[in-house]
């Protein structure tokens, strides 16, 4: 019998005469396809598609195809199915994935479109006008106190209301990622354009790696269940805190990195001895009610000298509920993590099957929390899949203040998207803690690609804004009625709030 009846899912070609014999796919290939015996051989079976060599190669000479017969057609039992079924049989384990969930389901950002001005409402040129784009992150007051100043005049009282907020110049934060899942430079990268473009990055559930201090002011530190890294110190060098209850691409999973990922560096940070796997269990176990998390939230502002406290949760069925109690136990900000969320490790059968898109549970939360009175009380961050500027603007649209991106961020730093990050050997250097691959993002270059992002989405951002007529992203929050949907079922559009187009 064949030791496998997984036929691999790629082909790798080489013109051979054009090839220089330099060696270099077999240099910058993180997962063994090439041997060299002359010239370059491709091992068709190993290869991830992540498309290194093909870009490094001096000739240009590689191909990289899809396998055409590997699986014969079939609209019921597709490839994928198939070759989950044999996996399985020969393995008898959960299939192990990562990245985003890569099922074809609507994306409703794509059945959204935003309004222009026309004739009566001008738009405004945004090269010409101040486009305002900065946001803060926290509970705004309900009233604020003001005193006399003396000179006949009021001043805000001392507090006078005000929660601490944190000032985004553009409403775009980077989405957690643990160092240990991604590497100390892909940390490094995030830390420093975020820095660059004022705006935050997040640790993750790893820890906050002391080359990341001097940037400690644009770092929300996050608190998820297995507690890695979490101590005083941690807390206090924060932006804001974040209490991690789930995450988009695995609701109700924990969180597993396996003990070769735990190197020297990564076991200081995490505060777990080296070589051990880092489990986070799926719960919480001192949260398992809306007034433990009060607690939570509560004694880490306590901890941390009353600094912002969010708490992120994976999109799911009846989240405008959950929310609507996270707000009420005195969080400062909400994020809500669609089920297309990226992800370094998940069960496939939860990434692609379990949880709600971003978009509408972003519709409902903050028309729940607008219904209830509290929507002041916490800004919404939505994540999950947030691909463009457009994505942002339909985001912020449907309700939420602030967009978190993860996957944007490292198709920056050269992710190619080929979902492999789970097996720890990235050849972009990105998700990996080997160190002939870590080195492959320099955090300068790094810092320097994702800031050019973040910039070029704002510029969009303040193009979007012009074309509506509003000069503050601020104008734009919450406001459906500049969206119109196509192709989208009538439920679904009074769902999001939002009219078909042609109304
Ligand atoms: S990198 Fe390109 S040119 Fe160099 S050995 Fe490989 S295939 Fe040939
Ligand atoms: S981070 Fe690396 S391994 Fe993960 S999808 Fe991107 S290129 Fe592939």
């Amino acid at each position: 019998m064949p030791a496998t009846f997984i036929q691999p899912e790629f082909r790798v070609k080489i013109d051979y005469d054009k090839c220089h014999k330099c060696g270099r796919c077999v240099q910058q290939c993180g997962w063994g396809v090439y041997d060299f015996n002359e010239r370059p051989v491709p091992h068709d079976e190993k290869c991830r598609a992540c498309h290194r060599c093909v870009t490094f190669c001096p000739a240009h000479c590689i191909t990289i195809e899809r396998n055409p017969l590997a699986y014969r057609e079939n609209d019921n039992w597709s490839a994928p199915l198939r070759k989950a079924v044999w996996k399985q049989a020969e393995t008898g384990g959960v299939l192990l994935t990562s990245m985003g969930n890569p099922q074809p389901y609507p994306r409703i950002f794509d059945h959204l479109l935003l309004d222009a001005c026309q004739v009566t409402n001008p738009s405004i040129d945004p090269l010409r006008e101040p486009m305002e784009l900065r946001t803060y992150l926290g509970r705004k007051p309900d009233a604020v106190q003001v005193e006399p100043d003396g000179a006949g005049g009021y001043r805000l009282a001392e507090d006078g209301g005000m929660s601490r907020n944190i000032e985004l110049a553009t409403p775009i934060v980077f989405s957690p990622m643990s160092y240990g899942s991604v590497s100390l430079n892909v940390h490094k990268s995030l830390a420093m354009a975020a820095e660059r473009c004022g705006i935050l990055m997040n640790t993750g559930e790893g820890g906050l790696h002391e080359d990341l201090y001097p940037y400690q002011d644009h770092v929300i530190v996050q608190v998820a269940s297995g507690r890695f890294g979490v101590g005083p110190d941690y807390l206090k060098r924060g932006a804001a805190i974040e209490i991690k209850i789930g995450q988009g691409a695995k609701p109700g999973i924990g969180g597993h990195l396996p003990g070769e990922k735990i190197n020297k560096e990564v076991s200081s940070t995490r505060m777990i001895p080296q070589g051990t796997d880092a489990i986070s269990p799926a719960p919480h176990h001192d949260i398992y009610s809306i007034e433990d998390l009060r607690q939570l939230i509560y004694a880490l502002k306590e901890a941390s000298g009353y600094k912002p406290v969010g708490v992120k949760i994976a999109a799911v069925h009846n989240v405008a509920a959950i929310a609507s109690g996270i707000v009420r136990a005195g969080a400062d900000y909400i994020y809500l993590d669609g089920f297309r969320g990226g992800t370094g490790a998940a069960p496939a059968v939860i990434r692609d099957h379990v949880g709600i898109p971003v978009e509408i549970a972003v519709a409902v939360v903050d028309q729940r929390l607008r219904e209830e009175g509290i929507r002041n009380h916490a800004s919404i961050v939505a994540a999950g899949s947030i691909r463009s500027s457009a994505d942002v603007a339909k985001a912020i649209a449907l309700g939420a203040d602030v967009v978190a991106i993860g996957t944007a961020a490292l198709i920056a730093l050269g992710c190619h998207v080929c979902q492999s990050c789970h097996t720890g050997s990235c050849s972009w250097g990105i998700t990996t803690q080997k160190p002939e691959l870590t080195r492959r993002i320099d955090p300068e270059w790094g810092a320097e690609r994702v800031s050019n992002l973040v910039h070029a989405w704002s510029h969009e951002l303040q193009e979007i804004l012009g074309a509506l007529g509003v000069n503050a992203i601020e104008s734009l929050r919450g406001s459906r009625e500049r969206l119109r949907s196509i192709g989208l079922d009538e439920q679904t559009n009074r769902i999001l709030g939002v009219k078909p187009a042609g109304m």
